[in-house]
């Protein structure tokens, strides 16, 4: 039997969409979504750091006409372009973002940026009292208390685009939160699920890059990889859903069927599943609440084997447990833990540093910084940079 058909598309206006990082992996799920709901959903602009090239031929096919591009020179270089039609508005810079972010005819704001460049952006829409559908980590991790305090005070609602978040969501909807004793969040475990502490040592980029499942960035494949993404989401869910640090946890399924379990207090759990695609969580954060077609086929139990589930560990992957730490501690100790990772990632994928150095130069962060209760993003802000500036100083101390 084949999946629901479609539902007949609601007469009237099509729902606006700003796409803020669609020429990234998120982005192109977006599209497929977007270009598949043509009835419902309207593109009415787009965001990238520095691919102006996509975004003019994404323009040209969904007939968009407010562009941004983050990075001045790439901005410069669009404008002489003439790749852009005559009647396509082109913004610059962060200021440009966060005015897509307002577009009178959005509804929903996906910000799938990568770093801290979604988060003005991101408290533009949350003004602006547009949807906000959210792919970013950053933004939750950084600045949760500001980000989630604004949409209470907007009545702005948070759609989680992240696949565990958006499960998380999925199965807490029409339950108490009084309820909820635990959120566990699956994580496929990496290209390193199975490497022993000793190959860990010699693991390279390319190792790195080879996710079992999922197909992303290269930030948050490593990520991946070293587990630093399952504590970033460890710290995204607690702001989401307004959970405690004890009741956010992590367990290994390598299949990354389900994508997050729900623990209630009489011990009862709901699950999510869905095949690994991002066009599952963004098609319900983008059509919510409404449940319609898919763009790819749901799982075929005719094929499927097993769900397999193991306790992570900590030994091996000691970013989970870092994170924890940041997680526990509050206050700026996230945004050091994602400052510090940042840098340190990219050191290894340029080669510069090891594998096992990403945690050494993580916790060496965390351990420098006395931390604080920001009082403003602008607090927050200078903590990320004076994490970037000590990991940065530690990334050359291993040559
Ligand atoms: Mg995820």
């Amino acid at each position: 039997m084949a999946h629901p058909t479609a539902s007949t598309p609601p007469s009237g206006p099509r729902q606006g969409v700003v796409l803020l990082g669609a020429t990234g992996s998120i982005g192109a799920s977006s599209l497929r979504v977007i270009a598949s709901h043509g009835a419902r959903l309207a593109l009415v602009g787009i965001a990238a750091r520095t691919d102006w090239r996509r975004l003019s031929e994404i323009a040209r096919e969904f007939s968009v006409r407010n562009v941004a591009i983050f990075d001045s020179k790439a901005c410069a270089e669009a404008r002489r372009s003439g790749a852009f039609a005559g009647d396509v508005r082109i913004l610059e810079g962060a200021a440009g973002l966060a005015e897509l972010a307002t577009l009178p005819d959005a509804r929903t704001v996906l910000v799938a940026v990568v770093g801290t460049a979604g988060l003005e952006p991101a408290m533009a829409a949350i003004a602006a009292g547009k949807d906000l559908a959210l792919a970013s980590k950053e933004i939750l991790v950084l600045a949760g208390k500001f980000v989630m305090a604004a949409a209470r005070r907007h009545g702005t609602r948070i759609l989680p685009v992240d696949s565990e978040h958006n499960a998380v969501f999925q199965c807490i909807e029409g339950h108490p939160s009084s309820g909820v004793r635990r959120v566990v969040l699956t994580a496929s475990g990496g290209a390193f699920r199975d490497w022993t502490g000793e190959q860990l040592r010699h693991a390279m980029p390319a190792d790195a890059l080879k996710h079992p499942n999922w197909s992303m960035g290269p930030k948050v494949t490593v990520d991946s990889a070293t587990l630093a993404n399952k504590g970033l989401e460890l710290i995204e869910a607690l702001w989401l859903f307004g959970l405690r640090p004890d009741q956010c946890t992590a367990v290994i399924h390598p299949q990354s069927i389900v994508h997050c379990l729900v623990e209630f207090n009489d011990g009862a759990m709901l699950a999510q599943l869905s095949p690994s695609s991002m066009t599952f969580p963004i098609q319900h954060a983008l059509l919510y609440p409404d449940r319609v077609e898919g763009v790819e086929p749901p799982i075929d139990f005719t094929r499927l084997v097993s769900l397999e589930f193991r306790p992570v560990d900590e030994m091996r992957f000691p970013m989970i447990r870092l994170a924890r730490e940041a997680m526990v501690a509050g206050g700026a100790a996230p945004a050091v833990f994602n400052a510090a990772n940042e840098v340190a990632v990219e050191a290894f994928l340029g080669g510069r540093i090891p594998f096992l150095a990403i945690p050494a130069i993580v916790g060496n962060a965390l351990a420098r910084t006395a931390n604080f209760e920001p009082s403003d993003l602008g607090a927050v802000l200078a903590a990320d940079s004076e994490a970037r500036r000590g990991a940065s100083a530690d990334v050359l101390s291993f040559k």
